[in-house]
């Protein structure tokens, strides 16, 4: 197998849209993904030829719907390798599916039981941690990130204790893109008996993993960052820890039996999947991870590292740039965030765009407890998929050295 960029780039309708000014620099996936035409064509077809609710139907089209969205779980399970299909949780996202395990798992824990997150965690696997806090008086504990951007695991074999229930972290950050020892967190939670939860929404779109390997209990992640419609995510979960878990938002199909004295409820994953799911929109997501899935990840990501590096060997010689993040390409993604001395983030960006046609992200990136840690309002962020290539990055660097001398000027 190989990668060819080009042929990768040309599926995305995106980078042949007309627009005013610059050609498209698309640097933004970290935040939405583009979306390949046999993604949009199969939401359409689906929507043309088989829409109708799914699993509660009894005639020809909602039986073709169901069919549709079942595959579409078992080409999630596929991708991530769970052990069953019923492990697979539709949900609206990467936020959808934390929340629900801060519900239906967190709001089985105690006062004084602690939920351990790290101080690098998007507020999408805070804020639900801190919501439990005020029902529950669960205590969170906070993982100290390195001055290089990573999770300071020094210690964290002690740092759990005999009260740490979960372990809630991402895979990857949204911000310096630093990647999680997960077989690190994964042992020392199992050595205590405390569960772990991925937030996966950046590391999912860099090619399919092995959750079973990983040894963790939940994964969370999002369609719309993994080239997949919007509107539509996914939780994995260990059956027998979804199975012990009550649901967390009630009707439609996730009962067995409803009565006034008492309702039932479905299996897994129908229990987590109350009312209407997002149904065309998880076909959408099926197909993306099947065409990702067949990709060449290690020819991509040798791709994605090799642009990368040229991002940081630029940003290295730009006066007055504060790179938040690891220096080298080691255990690190393609999510390059950086502070501009004496300009504000959406300043650069809006220069950037204007004048090179590159999309960055300015800003806290939802990570407001790490920005504090590291003294800044926010940063600007460059993140990558495989369709970029040299003329992005040279787009981006020639953009921001004439921004400095721009804004700076
Ligand atoms: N966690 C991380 C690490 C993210 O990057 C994002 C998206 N920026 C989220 C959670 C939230 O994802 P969503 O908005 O799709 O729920």
């Amino acid at each position: 197998m190989s990668f060819d960029p080009a042929a990768f780039r040309a599926e995305f309708p995106i980078f042949r849209a007309p627009f005013d000014g610059p050609a498209l620099h698309y640097l933004d996936s970290g935040a939405s993904a583009q979306v390949p035409q046999r993604v949009i064509d199969a939401v359409a077809r689906h929507d043309s030829t088989a829409r109708a609710n799914v699993k509660r139907g009894v005639h020809r089209l909602a039986e073709a719907a169901t069919e549709a969205y079942e595959t579409a779980r078992h080409a999630v399970a596929h991708y991530i390798n769970a052990p069953s299909p019923r492990e697979v949780i539709f949900t609206s996202g990467t936020t959808g599916a934390i929340n629900l395990v801060a519900r239906a798992f967190g709001d089985g824990l105690a006062e004084g039981d602690e939920v351990l997150v790290s101080e690098l965690e998007h507020h999408s696997n805070i804020v639900p941690w801190q919501l439990l806090q005020m029902r529950r008086g669960v205590r969170l504990g906070v993982i100290p990130v390195t001055p290089d951007g990573r999770l300071d695991l020094d210690g964290i074999e002690e740092r759990i204790g005999p009260r740490t229930r979960l372990v809630a972290v991402a895979h990857c950050s949204n911000v310096t893109g630093a990647v999680t020892d997960l077989a690190r967190i994964a042992a020392a939670a199992r050595a205590s008996g405390a569960r772990v939860l991925v937030d996966g929404a950046q590391r999912a779109p860099h090619g399919p993993f092995d959750v079973a390997a990983l040894d963790v209990d939940f994964y969370a992640f999002s369609g719309h960052k993994t080239f997949g419609p919007n509107g539509v995510g996914v939780l994995w979960g260990r059956a027998e820890l979804l199975e012990a878990m009550p649901p967390f938002l009630g009707g439609g199909e996730m009962i067995s039996h409803v009565g006034f004295a008492g309702s039932s409820w479905a299996p897994i994953p129908a229990k987590f999947e109350a009312g209407t799911p997002p149904i065309a929109q998880a076909v959408g997501l099926g197909v993306a991870l099947d065409w990702l899935a067949e990709q060449d990840w290690g020819a991509i990501l040798a791709h994605e590292m090799r642009l990368t590096g040229r991002i940081l060997d630029g940003l290295a010689a730009l006066p007055g740039c504060r790179l938040l993040g690891p220096s080298g390409l080691q255990q690190r993604l393609g999510v390059v965030s950086f502070a501009l001395e004496g300009l504000h983030p959406h300043d650069v960006c809006q220069f950037v765009d204007a004048t090179h046609g590159v999309a960055l992200r300015g800003g806290h990136h939802c990570a407001q407890p790490l920005m504090e840690r590291f003294g800044l309002i926010g940063t600007v962020r460059a993140s990558l998929a495989p369709y970029n290539d040299d003329s992005d990055v040279d787009a981006l660097l020639d953009g921001l050295g004439e921004a400095i001398g721009h804004l700076r000027g």
